[in-house]
């Protein structure tokens, strides 16, 4: 009986399984089309300094599906990467991003995501290089965001290609920093311009002790390696009292604004004005 019931609950698993492929074949085989069809869209959330000045816009990528509505880059960005698509996908982010920031006022860069397969599989100098030649964009306002995932299998062409992108004069930055195997090694393979202090840390600031240290403490690594810290997901005051103190250079949130279609608004920009209002406070001595 109960070996019987094992094997049915081995064949409800498989036939749970089959759906679930099923749905990641069918999504996978739209996502192919999607760009044809005009169908991903560029969302832009802004990065804040430490005085309340917009410095960039990190480029986030929605898939508006006709049926399923906006679906996330949390659920296909990943099958992009496990197939062949995501140089496609990343040369349209490319392109498009840096269409948008060539109309932006000029001191606002925009900040585009590399993932690692998009980094491995296509020739991203050569591709980056293009798309600011074609909008006229300076290399200086994009920032190219990767992972620590791109050093993983070969570190040694990772840093060629980031040197290669260096030299077109582009900025790059340390994603999710703090959330992989080594990430204090990879600072050390290579000179970034800025990391971005993963979420995880910057959301239990103020509930204890120890995020305080490690946000602490990284901003510290960071500003002793020369290299500019922006935390990612404030979204209390609280935070942003404390980041403010310990001399973070630029921060990131729903706090600020959520990612949206359109650049921040005249709205947006008074209220960053009133949550820097006044000097920072001393909370985090
Ligand atoms: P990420 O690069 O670390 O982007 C930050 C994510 O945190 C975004 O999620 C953003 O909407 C979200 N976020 C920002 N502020 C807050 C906050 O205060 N609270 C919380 N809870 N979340 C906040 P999103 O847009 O869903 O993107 C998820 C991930 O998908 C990104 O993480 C990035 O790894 C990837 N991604 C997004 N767009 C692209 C793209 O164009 N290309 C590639 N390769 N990856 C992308
Ligand atoms: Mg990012
Ligand atoms: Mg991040
Ligand atoms: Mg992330």
């Amino acid at each position: 009986r109960v070996k019987d019931e094992g094997r049915g609950a081995l064949r409800f698993f498989e036939a749970a399984m089959d759906v679930q492929l099923q749905g990641r074949r069918e999504l996978e085989q739209e996502l192919r089309g999607a760009i044809g069809r005009d169908e991903l869209r560029l969302f832009y959330q802004p990065i804040v300094k430490g005085g309340g000045e917009i410095e960039s816009f990190e480029a986030l990528v929605r898939w508006h599906h006709p049926v399923r509505g906006l679906v996330s880059p949390a659920a296909f960005i990943p099958l992009a990467e496990q197939t062949d698509q995501i140089a496609r996908i990343g040369e349209w982010v490319l392109d498009t991003a840096c269409a948008a920031a060539a109309r932006w006022p000029q001191p606002w860069r925009v900040s585009v995501n590399v993932s690692p397969n998009q980094f491995r599989q296509s020739d991203l100098p050569a591709v980056v290089a293009a798309a600011l030649a074609r909008h006229g964009l300076e290399p200086d306002r994009l920032v190219l965001e990767i992972t620590e995932g791109v050093f993983i299998q070969d570190a040694a062409t990772a840093v060629a290609v980031l040197n290669a992108l260096r030299s077109l004069g582009v900025r790059l930055a340390l994603d999710d920093f703090g959330t992989g195997y080594s990430s204090l090694s990879y600072l050390q393979q290579f000179r970034f311009d800025k990391i971005k202090v993963d979420q995880s840390f910057v959301r239990r600031l103020g509930e204890d002790e120890n995020s305080l240290t490690i946000v602490r403490a990284i901003t510290h690594l960071g500003h002793n390696l020369g290299l500019e810290v922006t935390a990612e997901g404030v979204e209390t005051a609280e935070q942003l009292a404390m980041l403010r103190d310990l001399g973070c250079d630029q921060m990131q949130g729903y706090l600020f604004a959520r990612p949206a279609a359109a650049t921040a608004s005249e709205r947006d920009r008074a209220r960053l004005r009133s949550l820097f209002a006044g000097e920072p406070a001393k909370i985090c001595a």
